[in-house]
């Protein structure tokens, strides 16, 4: 199996009917780049921008953040990556912020919300992918969006500094996409709306589960329902992928649902356009893919949506699919 995987390092991501996605890569920090090469992703689907502000007494500046950002569009030499703006709070703390203490921090003041608020900080980050956008094909990114409002105030924040930054004639590219991830229901069942507005989507399984479940994603005793396969949330990606199309944008997908084998067979029918995971996931995906044809996967998840429980689905994809 290894062996077949290493020939499709070169390849495009194509079903057997010929329907092309992009397989990418989720990283965390400009040193995961040799795994992402290695093992043929496409692109970076999602860079988690948190980690440079963890393990340290102080916020990065500017400058830190620029070289950071722009090592990893230079060494994609061209191929997209999605940055994603700071995903702090939840599960994730900064102790120099000298946050509250809060009953519910996944429900609380986090990622965007927080950054709106601090918007110093925030301006920083902003700026530094803006300069970093000359080097490379880069997108941005909001987490946790949950209004409109939050959006086109932090597309209002990037506007404002892209134009002070040509204004001192710094280079800085004029067409920079900039999408939102979608983990939060509200924002699945508004998709129709933000997809006027927004470049592209990234749903964010990890929490869209959560938060539509209702159920911890740390909490072992309800890990139970923690379930991707559920026609619930296989109707909220349906729901984001179709607004998406509707205005000619597209759908990404970087959670763990998107890496696994049995929920590939159900996203492909779904029309998910580009696939994020972990990199040494990414082979396995592409061989998989290949092995399948579009239309299989269109009725399957056609009647995977109608089915009554994540079991039922589950059952249905492994004997469908992968014997
Ligand atoms: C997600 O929520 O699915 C996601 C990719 O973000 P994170 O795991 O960093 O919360
Ligand atoms: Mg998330």
């Amino acid at each position: 199996q290894k062996k077949e995987w290493a020939k499709l390092v070169n390849e495009p991501s194509s079903t057997m009917d010929g329907h092309q996605v992009e397989l990418a890569a989720n990283i965390g920090t400009p040193n995961d780049l040799d795994g992402v090469k290695n093992n043929g992703a496409e692109g970076v689907g999602l860079y988690r921008t948190e980690f440079l502000y963890m393990g340290r007494d102080e916020l990065p500046n500017e400058e830190e953040q620029f070289q950071a950002y722009k090592k990893v569009v230079e060494e994609m030499n061209g191929k997209p990556v999605v940055i994603r703006t700071l995903d702090i709070g939840g599960d994730k703390e900064l102790p120099y912020l000298d946050l509250p203490k809060e009953m519910n921090p996944f429900l609380g003041f986090r990622a965007i919300r927080l950054c709106l608020e601090k918007d110093d900080m925030f301006r920083t980050q902003l700026r530094a992918l803006l300069r970093a956008s000359a080097f490379g094909n880069l997108k941005i990114m909001f987490p946790m969006i949950a209004t409109l409002d939050e959006f086109r105030q932090g597309k209002q924040m990037l506007e404002e500094e892209r134009g002070a930054l040509l204004e001192k004639g710094v280079d800085v590219s004029r067409d920079i996409e900039i999408g939102i991830m979608v983990e939060i229901p509200s924002t699945a069942v508004m998709a129709p709306q933000f997809a006027k507005e927004v470049d592209f989507f990234s749903i964010g399984t990890n929490d869209l589960i959560q938060y539509t479940m209702a159920a911890d994603r740390m909490n072992e005793q309800v890990s139970y329902l923690y379930q991707p396969y559920n026609p619930a949330i296989l109707r909220l990606v349906k729901m984001v992928i179709d607004a998406s199309h509707q205005e000619g944008k597209w759908t990404g997908m970087c959670g763990e649902m998107a890496g696994d084998p049995i929920a590939i067979p159900l996203l492909l029918g779904l029309g998910l356009d580009e696939f994020s995971m972990s990199a040494t996931s990414i082979l396995p995906a592409r061989s998989q893919l290949s092995k399948l044809t579009k239309e299989e996967a269109e009725k399957a998840v056609e009647k995977a949506l109608q089915m009554n429980t994540a079991q039922e689905v589950k059952d249905y994809v492994e004997k469908t699919f992968l014997n």
